[in-house]
C-alpha cells in the first residue's frame, strides 16, 4: 500500500472510500439529480479542480480489522497499487475542494442561490424596465 510506518499509523483511510467522476451539471434539473444522490446514505458530491465527483463511503472488504492493512495486498487492484501515500487521505491539508456537499440541504440552498435568485434578479430588472 505505502510506506511502512505512515500506513501502520493510519487506520486505513484510503480504504474506507471510492470516488467517481460524474457529469458537470448544467441546468437545475442536472443538480436536482445531484440532490438526489444526496438522499443516499453515505454519499456526498465535491468538486475538485473544475471536475465533479461522486464520493460513496463504504469500506473495502479486504480491508483489516483494524484498518491496518490490506487483506490481499500482493494482489491488490491496480488503483491501489498506483495510489501514493505521499499525498495521501493521512496527509493533512491535501483535499482543497471548491465544493463538497455533504447533505441536500446545501443543495437546495445551492440551487436557490444559483437559479432562484437569477430569475428573481432578472424578474426585477423587466419590472423597472417596464415601469
Ligand atoms: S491513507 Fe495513506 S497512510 Fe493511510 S493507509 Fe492509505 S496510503 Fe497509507
Ligand atoms: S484492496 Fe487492499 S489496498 Fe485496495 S482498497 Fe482494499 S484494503 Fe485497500
Amino acid at each position: 500500500m505505502a510506506k511502512k510506518n505512515q500506513c501502520d499509523m493510519c487506520t486505513g483511510l484510503c480504504c474506507r472510500y471510492f470516488a467517481l467522476p460524474i457529469d458537470t451539471p448544467e441546468d437545475k434539473g442536472d443538480y436536482d439529480d445531484i440532490r438526489w444522490f444526496l438522499c443516499h446514505k453515505d454519499i456526498t458530491v465535491f468538486v475538485e479542480d473544475g471536475d465533479w465527483y461522486i464520493n460513496i463511503k463504504n469500506k473495502c472488504r479486504y480491508l483489516s480489522e483494524k484498518g491496518h492493512h490490506c487483506r490481499i495486498y500482493n494482489k491488490r487492484p491496480r488503483i491501489c497499487r498506483q495510489y501514493s501515500h505521499k499525498d495521501c487521505d493521512y496527509v493533512e491539508g491535501e483535499y482543497d475542494f471548491e465544493l463538497h456537499f455533504t447533505s441536500t440541504r446545501q443543495m437546495e440552498e445551492y440551487i436557490k442561490i444559483k437559479f432562484d435568485n437569477k430569475r428573481t434578479e432578472k424578474q426585477k430588472a423587466k419590472k423597472k424596465r417596464k415601469q
